[in-house]
């Protein structure tokens, strides 16, 4: 069922997916962020929480082998295999008209959360406030001190995160076109969502 589903820079796309489908986030450029949501397909206004994930893994970094879940600790996705450094950021909200205006940015637009609300919209998917997403590629860390730095992905270029759906669900991603904090190591980038096999 190999499908290759291109991001271009700036841009983001969704796909649908059923239980045990299989699915790649790729970084066809290196150094690329990609912010990635998911919805459940029976009821959007359930997705993948960072926060719920966090708990229920014990971790700030997931890794292969995490399963993470919903706002109703629904199993959402599997970790099969992450072929990158392997950190991805799940702490920083998506980039917004807004967060551009409070960093002081040149540009509003493009940013990540208009572009899930034109996926969604496209899809016509009730959605409810923003998730914080799944910040695939995003090297922060967190410091002794508490301290939240950037620095930019170090993500090479065919890495991926490889994802099993436990549940039917949409998923979308957004190749980060912000340039706050470098986090994509210089001019954004684009990406792609590789539809790899169905459960
Ligand atoms: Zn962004």
């Amino acid at each position: 069922m190999n499908r290759l589903v291109p991001i271009p820079p700036g841009e983001a796309r969704g796909v649908a997916v059923e239980a045990g489908d299989i699915v790649r986030v790729v970084n066809t450029e290196g150094h690329q962020v990609v912010d990635t949501w998911a919805f459940c397909t029976a009821d959007p206004l359930e997705f993948l929480s960072m926060e719920h994930s966090r708990s229920a893994t014990y971790r700030i970094l997931f890794k292969p082998g995490d399963t993470l879940v919903s706002t109703r600790f629904r199993p959402m996705l599997t970790i099969l295999a992450d072929t990158s450094p392997g950190i991805h950021d799940t702490l920083h909200a998506a980039c917004s008209a807004e967060s551009n205006r409070f960093f002081g940015m040149a540009s509003i637009r493009p940013n990540c959360e208009d572009n899930l609300k034109e996926v969604m919209a496209e899809r016509r998917v009730r959605l409810g406030p923003i998730p914080c997403p799944w910040n695939l590629f995003e090297h922060a860390i967190v410091t002794p001190d508490g301290s939240l730095i950037d620095e930019p992905a170090s993500a090479a270029v065919g890495d991926y995160v490889e994802l099993r759906a436990e549940t039917a669900l949409v998923l979308v991603c957004s190749a980060c076109p912000s340039t706050v904090g470098d986090i994509s190591l210089g001019t954004p980038r684009g990406a792609a969502i590789e539809l790899i096999s169905q459960g």
